[in-house]
């Protein structure tokens, strides 16, 4: 066994991430906006307070304005704030020329997101960090865009690694610091862990990396379920799933609108539930799984709200489990009142499963 964890040790993983990619493009284009706290999304003045800001940049961050915040909320914590509506066609074409790049050092590359892949450089004979350091300045010399790369060997560290010196910056995590790094992390730093998870965790008295490790495995999946042998092997800075070529598809989904709109937590959770059967009844009927889960919620007045959830690993096919990650977004979504149109549950991020099942760690 050890042998064989060994082997799987031996590789060279890029993580890239462009810098407040969004945002960066379009000071790029508007050189006027360097200076200026920008939020990519669209002006709550002029769209009867509507809109969520997609990207900050680093001025408007400073100022306590992030990704996924509605944009009152984001005006507010920045009055100053200016708003520039997102270009998709922009972002998808310069995304391409960035992947473009990536196939220069391998063609084993999986994307997270237009603008985040990881890259396995293992059979490339120059070490990873050189190699990271010619990604950058490609990237830089064809796009004038600037981004942070994690080397490490696992798509775990690399995550971390570029998360580490952000924004343009390489973050190497070779084997021999990679325990410490663990130990030392903040536990809300760890992949997965959100507010709920974080929550938990204070109540227990876990506050980084070597709190976690002095959790047994057991006790790990009493409190977190199977998410609980994720975070045991984190926290052993272990991590073995490969980077996965392109998915197969797009996505696996489904929606349900309501001719009269729903006001009650119940019934959203029930249409939550009727959703999440259907989408694994079709994941299991094609022999999928998927790694991001996505909440789609339209309200009466035609608001639309999407919010994901995306593991390491990939989702176990429990509809139960399923409903229970809808209705954690959808109360923070609609803590109070709320009148729904639309529900939506989806997985993408798909590979199949028969990929999965070849490592034995995958499910991580
Ligand atoms: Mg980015």
């Amino acid at each position: 066994m050890s042998e064989f964890l060994q082997a799987k040790d031996n590789r060279k993983i890029l993580h890239v991430d462009i810098d407040a990619f969004y945002a960066q493009v379009e000071m790029r284009d508007n050189p006027a906006l360097r200076k200026v706290p920008l939020g990519i999304g669209r002006d709550p003045d002029k769209h009867h307070g509507h809109g969520v800001i997609a990207t900050a940049n680093y001025v408007a961050r400073k100022a306590g304005v992030h990704s996924a915040m509605g944009s009152i909320e984001a005006k507010r914590a920045c009055p100053d704030l200016v708003f520039v509506a997102p270009d998709f066609d922009k972002y998808r074409r310069i995304s391409g020329q960035i992947h473009a790049i990536f196939h220069e050092f391998t063609d084993t590359i999986e994307p997270v997101a237009l603008d985040e892949a990881y890259l396995d450089v293992t059979e490339n004979k120059m070490a990873a960090p050189t190699l990271a350091a010619q990604l950058r300045h490609r990237i830089w010399q064809e796009t004038k865009l600037t981004c942070s790369v994690g080397v490490s060997y696992n798509k775990v560290l690399a995550k971390l690694g570029s998360e580490h010196h952000k924004p343009n910056g390489v973050t190497v995590i070779p084997h021999e610091l990679a325990e410490d790094f663990m130990l030392k992390l903040p536990i809300k730093d760890f992949r997965g862990v959100g507010k709920k998870t974080l929550l938990k965790f204070e109540k227990l008295g876990v506050k980084d990396g070597r709190d976690l490790k002095a959790m047994s495995l057991d006790d790990l999946r009493v409190y977190f379920g199977s998410f609980g042998d994720v975070l045991y092997w984190q926290a052993r800075a272990t991590h073995f799933s490969p980077v996965k070529d392109r998915s197969v598809r797009q996505s696996v989904g489904k929606e349900s609108t309501f001719e009269l709109a729903i006001h009650d937590r119940q019934a959203v959770e029930a249409a939550f539930k009727d959703l999440a059967e259907k989408v694994v009844a079709n994941m299991q009927k094609k022999k999928l799984l998927g790694r991001t889960l996505t909440v789609k919620i339209r309200d009466d007045d035609f608001k639309t709200q999407t919010k994901g959830l995306t593991l390491a690993g990939t989702f176990d096919l429990d509809p139960a489990f399923m409903t229970r990650q809808a209705m954690l977004i959808f109360d923070e979504a609609y803590p109070e009142d709320f009148s729904v149109r639309l529900l939506g549950l989806t997985f993408s991020n798909i590979i199949e499963q028969k990929y999965e099942a070849v490592s034995l760690f995958d499910q991580f």
